[in-house]
């Protein structure tokens, strides 16, 4: 059996393509649900949302395609962003919208839309090679890339905004291949908000409920003559062994490295996500950076799930603290960014943290190889993965697991 551990996109792609290939397969969550950061929350109202908003996430080729052989459609939609400034949410997808956002002189405007639009203004042209490379900009901080080919009022106004919110309190040592990898999916088009539950539910009925164990936390891999054996694993408080003839990670980078022993160099960020149920819509804009020195760097608005809500507020602050202190920082701060938000019309919220890896500078020597930790049949798929590391697109998470999934496959076990 190829056992994978942790359930989320990539763990269930890489166990579809290998099943698919004809290994049978054993997906590990210790979650109770699979789906990571897209598995189904319940609400207080008894609502389903996903953990964290898919207005963050686009799709692409690859996700179109994995949702075609699945027979699911992906519900998508083109979400309007914009910026908050000063008492104000700027839409900024269209140039005259952009013209209108005080921060941004008449050239830093001409200068991000060419960033953001093939069809804009030079001379901020990414270079052509950046494109069919981005991996080439790994020790380029975004600051450096965006003050060389535009202004470094751009970046401040426009582009630090971004990263902070993502990535917290260190923006200026994120990649410029990070920021390229954007450009393109915006490029491509593939900007539309998804909502990647029936992905997670289609895959899920394709490899079977009963090789998914959920509730199913992998505390060790076992090995034998250096090669993987066994999973160790807690489910109901009870320890299993199973025994594998090759491991898929798809966890984190720092729990792979907890569960194989290897060291993992690279940064991470924590970011809390406090997501309100709201009886009253608060925004028209689906994707708002903050631009504002505030504890949220971004808000997502959803459409409300039931009748009495209306619309789902992700308010997302770069801290890795869970807990009842943020959520009401996060009220406030909705507050104070909106002083005629009326805080009555919350009704539920929900708080969840999250850690990110940072495709900071100098990111590529702590990449994971596909076939990467030091183990004999170890394979991984998570957040480190060459494909992955700056480039954070559903898609690129889909990609990776089919590539892994293959290349497991493809070996004889
Ligand atoms: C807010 C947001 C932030 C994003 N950030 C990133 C990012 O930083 N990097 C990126 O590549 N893409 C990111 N994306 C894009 C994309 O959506 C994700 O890449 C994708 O959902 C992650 O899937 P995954 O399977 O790799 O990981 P996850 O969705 O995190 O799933 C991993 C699963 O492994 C399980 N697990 C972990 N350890 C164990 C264990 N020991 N035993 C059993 N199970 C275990 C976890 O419970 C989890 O369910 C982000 C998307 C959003 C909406």
């Amino acid at each position: 059996m190829i056992g994978v551990i942790g359930g989320g996109i990539a763990g269930l792609t890489a166990a579809h393509t290998a099943q698919s290939r004809g290994h049978e397969v054993g997906v590990f969550e210790s979650d109770t649900q699979v789906g990571g950061r897209f598995a189904p929350v319940r609400t207080a109202s008894d609502a389903v949302l996903p953990r964290q908003p898919p207005g963050l996430s686009t799709a692409g080729a690859a996700s179109q395609a994995l949702a075609r052989t699945l027979g699911v459609e992906l519900d998508a939609h083109a979400a309007r962003t914009g910026y908050y400034h000063d008492g104000v949410v700027y839409p900024v997808d269209r140039r005259r919208e952009l013209l209108a956002f005080p921060p941004l002189g008449l050239r830093d405007t001409s200068y991000f839309r060419s960033l953001v639009d093939d069809g804009g203004v030079p001379p901020f042209t990414v270079p052509d090679h950046t494109l069919d490379e981005p991996e080439a900009l790994a020790d380029v901080t975004a600051r450096s890339f965006v003050t060389e080919h535009a202004t470094e009022s751009l970046y401040e106004q426009a582009i630090e905004p971004l990263l902070s919110a993502r990535f917290g309190d260190a923006p200026d040592r994120v990649s410029a291949s990070w920021l390229v990898n954007r450009v393109i999916r915006q490029r491509t088009g593939s900007t539309e908000v998804v909502e990647p539950r029936s992905l997670v539910d289609a895959l899920a009925r394709s490899i079977g409920r009963d090789r998914l164990h959920t509730d199913c936390r992998v505390t060790a891999v076992g090995t034998r003559r250096g090669a993987v054996d066994h999973l160790v694993t807690i489910e109901d408080g009870a320890r299993t062994e199973h025994d594998v003839d090759a491991v898929i990670f798809d966890t984190p980078p720092q729990r792979l490295a907890r569960l194989t022993g290897d060291d993992w160099g690279g940064q991470t960020a924590a970011t809390t996500t406090v997501c309100v149920g709201l009886d009253e819509p608060l925004l028209s804009i689906d994707r708002v950076t903050v631009v504002d020195e505030t504890p949220i760097g971004r808000l997502v608005a959803l459409p409300g799930p039931t009748e009495e809500v209306t619309q789902i507020i992700y308010a997302i602050v770069a801290d890795e603290s869970a807990d009842r202190e943020t959520e009401s920082q996060v009220r406030h701060g909705i507050e104070s960014l909106f002083p005629a938000f009326d805080p009555g019309t919350i009704r539920w919220s929900a708080v969840h943290t999250e850690t990110v890896s940072v495709p900071s500078v100098g990111y590529s020597d702590h990449i994971i190889p596909d076939d990467g930790p030091a183990l004999s049949g170890g394979f991984y798929a998570g957040a480190a993965s060459r494909e992955r590391y700056a480039d954070h697109s559903l898609d690129a998470t889909i990609r990776t697991g089919q590539a892994v999934g293959k290349s497991v496959a493809g070996r004889s076990w």
